[in-house]
């Protein structure tokens, strides 16, 4: 969007800058995500107990891994997400791997039933559309 900002001093400016991602913005998008249903209900590990790294690719918008050394991590592209509108949900997706890491019913199948099952959930709460969020 382009739309005129006010900055702090009360002057008009016009600020087409993208966002550009940091890990402190994905632990924030994170908490933000983990404070509302139905993920607030999941017991899921504080922000700051996640490591969430930016990636460079474009191959891909983002992953979440189990590390043996470090625990979550959570990692996004700063190649294909800028915009808040893609980032939220694709934390809110990320983090139902990571409720099913937590829990054990992930599989090596990337979007099992579960997955399935809880996606649409998540959907329902956040007007997310299913079809893009799995
Ligand atoms: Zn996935």
């Amino acid at each position: 969007m382009s739309a005129p900002m006010t900055s702090d001093c009360g002057k008009v400016r016009r600020d087409r800058e993208e966002m550009k991602l940091t890990p402190a913005i994905l632990e924030a998008t994170y908490n933000f995500v983990r404070a509302t249903p139905p993920f607030r209900n999941w017991r899921l590990p504080a922000g700051h107990q996640v490591r969430f790294r930016v990636l460079k690719t474009r191959k891909k918008l983002g992953v979440y891994q189990w590390d043996n050394q470090v625990g979550h991590v959570v990692s996004v592209s700063e190649g294909k997400v800028s915009h808040t509108i893609v980032l939220v949900p694709l934390m809110a997706h990320e983090m139902v791997h990571l409720y099913q890491q937590m829990c054990g019913t992930d599989t090596k199948t990337e979007h099992n039933a579960e997955f399935i099952r809880l996606a649409l959930i998540v959907c329902r709460h956040h007007g997310f559309d299913p079809k893009e969020f799995t």
